[in-house]
Formats: C-alpha cells, structure tokens, sequence
C-alpha cells in the first residue's frame, strides 16, 4: 500500500543577515500512513510549522523529498487540508460562508458546495449556527469552524496546527474527544492525520505515533508507538506510563544538548537562553524544596502541580539546571546543594548565589561582566552583544537570549541594563 506522505532527508532553511542561512530542518524523515493519526512533538521554533508548510507544498525545501500518495510534492497539494490554532476566519463571513470558502478551489456546483458545506457543518457539531458570524461564536465553536472548513474538502490528509492550544481546558477536551469518536466511527472523510502540539498529554490521547523534534536544526529524535485502544483514560497507569516515558525522552536530549552548549567556553556564549524569570525559577526551586518532594520531584508530577505545561516548565528546569541549582536526570529534576542553600538562604545571599551560578555557568553572563569591567567606562551598547548573538542565533532568539540575561543579570546584581539608552553597565564597578 502506497503511504499517504513520504517526507525523505528533507532540509529547510532561512536567509538571515550577513549571508547566513539559519538551518531549521535537517535529514527530517516521516511517513505517514492510512489510518494513522501521527503527532508531531517540540518545542516552539523547532520548525513544526515549517513542515507542515513543505508538506501543503506552499513552501520547497532546499534539499531531500517529499511525496503525497507516491507522486512528488511540488506545488500545493489538494488533498492536504490544515487546522490552524488561530482560527483563521473570515470575520465578514457567516459560518456558511466560511465554510464553503474551502471548496471555492475545487471547482464543484453551487449546490454541492451549499450540500456538502452543510454535512460538514453538522458533523463537527455546529448545526443550527449556519448563519453566525465568527464574532457570535465562543472560541471552541469558532475552532470547530475551522475543523468545518478542513475536512469539507474531504482531505486525504488533514494537518493541525496545535488546533486546541488557544482554548480553555474544558473546550478543548471537548473538542479532542469529539474529534476522536468522529475519526474511530469512520465518520471522518479524511485518510490520515498530522497534529502538531507541544502538549505531551493531548499527544498520547489522540495518536498512533508520537515523533519527537530534536533541536534546530530539527528532525525526528525518536518515535513512540501509543498502543492503547480508544477511547483513552488519562487516569490510567498505561496513559501515565507513556507520558511519562515522553517526559524522559524529551528531558534526556534537552539536557544533554544544554550541557555540550555550557562546554563549548569561549563559543558558550551563543547558547540560546528562554525567556524565564529569577521568579519563576525560585518559585520552581521552592516548590521542589517543599513538601511532598523535599528536594526531588517527578517532572510530570511537578508540572501538574504547579499547573504548568511542557513547554512552561522545561525552560524553567532547564535554566535550574544551567545554573546548577538543580539536576534534571532521566524524569526527575533533583536540587543540587547549591539549590538547597539558595532557598534557605536571605535576598541578599540568594542575590549572591545567582551571580556566582551566571558567572561559573552562563558564558554569555561571564562575558558581558567580563567587558564591563575591562571597559574604562564600565559601559557597552545592546547592540554590541547582539551582533555578537546573531553570529549563533536568529534575530528573535538573540533578542530573547539578551533579554534573558538582563533580568538575570538585575536580580543578581551582577550587572546592570539601560531600557532607555540600550547601555550595559556596572552599577557599582567595585
Ligand atoms: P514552530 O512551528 O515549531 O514553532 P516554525 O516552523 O514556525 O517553528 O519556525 C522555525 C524557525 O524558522 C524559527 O526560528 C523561525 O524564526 C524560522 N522561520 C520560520 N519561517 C520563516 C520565514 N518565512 N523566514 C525566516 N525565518 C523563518
Ligand atoms: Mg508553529
């Protein structure tokens, strides 16, 4: 049987200043195959949205393949629809309307499109709303407008882009429950399924196969099969063991790329710093130190305490760990002795510990106070750290790596920033 999608060895990448190119998909390789629904796991940037781009065909990578039902992808495909996670909808148009506008391209009578625009509209649970305007509409119904709209072509493949990430819990589960019973009746017309999520436990509820993205330059790290029947029990132990299980894998590379970043030295500095703050990070540390963890604590467990998702909680461990205040191992993050002190201790002592951890452990902190110092004037300009940043890093993630560091650098004192001026300083260059 021919697979619905082949994506072979595909690299993409973008022009950025100077020259460069900043490569966000390398050697991608995934198949995708009748009757599956396949999820795609990473974290924001990795370049999920980029593929799913190559594979409507509204983009060309620069290198590998891509095929859609044997035949070479090399222009938008027809039978390839998408749910994006901003509705999309035409404000001026009615749910009808709106509706319709994805049949506009095939071309079908009048009639059909009105029939066949109506079926979808009962089927993803919108009738008696034909003639709403998106703005009467709650998100959850906008969002199934949006469902509306894709499988009204009839996709062979349907493609969504966390579909659910913009609603609340109770909507969006309704929605995901609905979607499933619709697709294990057969009542879906559509072959297979790509969702995009950075939510591990919306993945193990809804799909076959779970692919994990590394890092840019992005491809599939590993696969994880889902065997469990639908519908499925988030409570069970098979559901918590395989999210479990994701937690692991995904903890294990993300550490291990953060510690060949930390040491690289001098190059150190080009490691990409998420926006997190000195407050999230001692609120994580003083939730680990505290009961029932005493200092060790599952990451699925914590995460589900602190009402945190995947990618809200991973920066924050990852930059606990950066700073060896904790250790992230396998799924569990542990304080490390420095972390235990940095709770007990007072602000000022916490203030101390911070900048010893930015100094020993941050190439990109050491070396700014490093400038600072040697400077006479004990200053520097934004814009010289930048340029610097984006010899490693696209434009936004040196911006966000810079803006990182500053709050970092504020808390601990260890130097100041100008918002105003754009200007690096020492407060108090003793
Ligand atoms: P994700 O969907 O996983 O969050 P994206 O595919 O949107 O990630 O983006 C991956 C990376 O590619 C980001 O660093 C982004 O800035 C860059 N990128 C995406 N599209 C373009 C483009 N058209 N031009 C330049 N850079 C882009
Ligand atoms: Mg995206």
């Amino acid at each position: 049987m021919t697979n619905l999608l082949e994506v072979r060895n595909v690299r993409r990448s973008f022009p950025r200043g100077g020259g460069e190119e900043l490569l966000v998909l390398d050697e991608l390789n995934l198949t995708l195959k009748e009757g599956e629904i396949v999820g795609l796991l990473g974290r924001s940037g990795s370049g999920k949205s980029t593929l799913l781009r190559l594979i409507a065909g509204l983009a060309r990578p620069q290198g590998g393949s891509l095929s859609y039902m044997g035949a070479p992808i090399d222009g938008p495909v027809q039978g390839v629809a998408m749910v994006f996670q901003s509705f999309a909808l035409f404000p001026w148009m009615t749910v009808l309307e709106n509706v319709q506008l994805g049949l506009e391209a095939l071309g079908l009578p009048p009639a059909e499109v009105r029939t066949r625009a109506l079926a979808a509209i009962d089927l993803i649970g919108l009738d008696g709303y034909e003639s709403a305007y998106p703005r009467e509409l709650s998100g959850g119904m906008r969002q199934r407008v949006g469902f509306a709209r894709a499988v009204v072509v009839h996709p062979n493949i349907l493609m969504m882009d966390e579909p659910f990430s913009a609603l609340d819990v109770l909507t969006a589960e309704n929605l995901r429950t609905d979607l499933i019973e619709l697709w294990e009746k057969g009542q879906l017309p559509t072959k297979g399924i790509i969702m995009v999520t950075h939510n591990i436990e919306e993945a193990v509820l809804m799909c076959d196969r779970v692919l994990l993205m590394t890092n840019q330059p992005s491809r599939i790290g590993s696969e994880i099969r889902i065997d469990l029947p639908q519908p499925r029990d988030r409570t069970s132990t098979a559901f918590e063991d395989y999210v479990d299980k994701i937690y692991v894998e995904m903890t294990a590379r993300r550490v291990e790329r953060m510690r060949a970043a930390q040491m690289v030295g001098p190059q150190g500095i080009g490691m990409q710093l998420h926006h997190v703050s000195p407050n999230q990070i001692s609120g994580l540390i003083e939730a680990l130190a505290a009961a029932p963890y005493n200092g060790k604590a599952d990451l699925p467990d914590i995460a589900y305490e602190q009402e945190l998702e995947v990618d809200e909680l991973f920066p924050v461990a990852e930059a606990i760990q950066m700073l060896r205040l904790g250790e992230v191992e396998g799924g569990d993050i542990k304080l490390t002795h420095m972390g235990k002190r940095f709770v007990d201790a007072e602000l000022n002592e916490r203030k101390e510990i911070f900048s010893r951890a930015l100094q020993s452990h941050v190439p990109l902190a050491a070396h700014i106070r490093k400038v600072l110092d040697e400077r006479a004037s004990h200053s520097a300009p934004r814009a010289r750290f930048l340029d610097e940043l984006e010899d490693h890093m696209a434009e936004d993630a040196a911006e966000e790596t810079l803006r990182t560091v500053v709050s970092w650098a504020r808390f601990s004192e260890l130097f100041s920033y100008n918002d105003d001026a754009a200007v690096f300083s020492l407060e108090d260059p003793e």
